[in-house]
């Protein structure tokens, strides 16, 4: 098994809930962007207030904010690690690859989870209700969508090209997702 991935997939997906699941099966770290901004922005600090501004209208903190936080996971992260949220940008994939020659790591592999369109707004919708998550309402997610089709998308060619990606059918319980990622990881 690998213990260096990337799990990718536009917003709704269920990145965040594979991932923390991968994580504690393969005793890795789990490295979400967007969990450490939330932290940065509950902290109170002069950083969160404006991370909140931004990510509450659903566009994307600039890249060197992300990037800063990814390079102090990763050196955390001696066990192995899942990315979620990171890159979302080809600009933020090419820096990561520079990240890693750097830092000698090898052998990643990107998991793609894939979920039809109206199931994701239903999931982020229904999210909304769940968690209350500032970014989780219908204008933001309309955003977010539409950051994720321009900006993010763009990347599994990237992937594809390295050869590293694993398309992963997403539809269907959390638990049948799961036993498909862990096959092909
Ligand atoms: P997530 O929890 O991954 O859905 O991320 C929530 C929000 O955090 C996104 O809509 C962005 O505003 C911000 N964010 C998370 N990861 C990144 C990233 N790699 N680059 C820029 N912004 C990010």
């Amino acid at each position: 098994m690998v213990n260096r991935l990337i799990i990718f997939g536009p917003p709704g997906a269920g990145k965040g809930t594979q991932a923390k699941l991968i994580a504690e099966k393969l005793g890795i770290g789990h490295l979400s962007t967007g969990e450490a901004l939330r932290n940065e922005i509950k902290s109170g600090s002069e950083l969160g207030k404006k991370v909140q501004e931004i990510m509450n209208k659903g566009h994307l903190v600039s890249d060197e904010i992300v990037i800063e936080i990814v390079r102090g996971a990763l050196k955390r992260a001696e066990k192995g690690f899942i990315l979620d949220g990171f890159p979302r940008t080809l600009g933020q994939a090419e820096v990561l690859e520079g990240i890693f020659r750097e830092m000698k790591i090898f052998g990643i592999k990107v998991i793609n989870l894939e979920v039809d369109e109206e199931e994701l707004i239903k999931r982020l919708l229904n999210r909304a209700k769940l968690e209350g998550r500032a970014d989780d309402n219908e204008q933001t997610i309309r955003n977010r969508m539409n950051v994720y089709n321009r900006e993010t998308k763009p990347i599994l060619d990237f992937y594809s090209k390295i050869g590293n990606l694993k398309n992963v059918f997403g539809m269907g319980s959390v638990e049948e997702v799961l036993g498909r990622v862990l096959k092909v990881v």
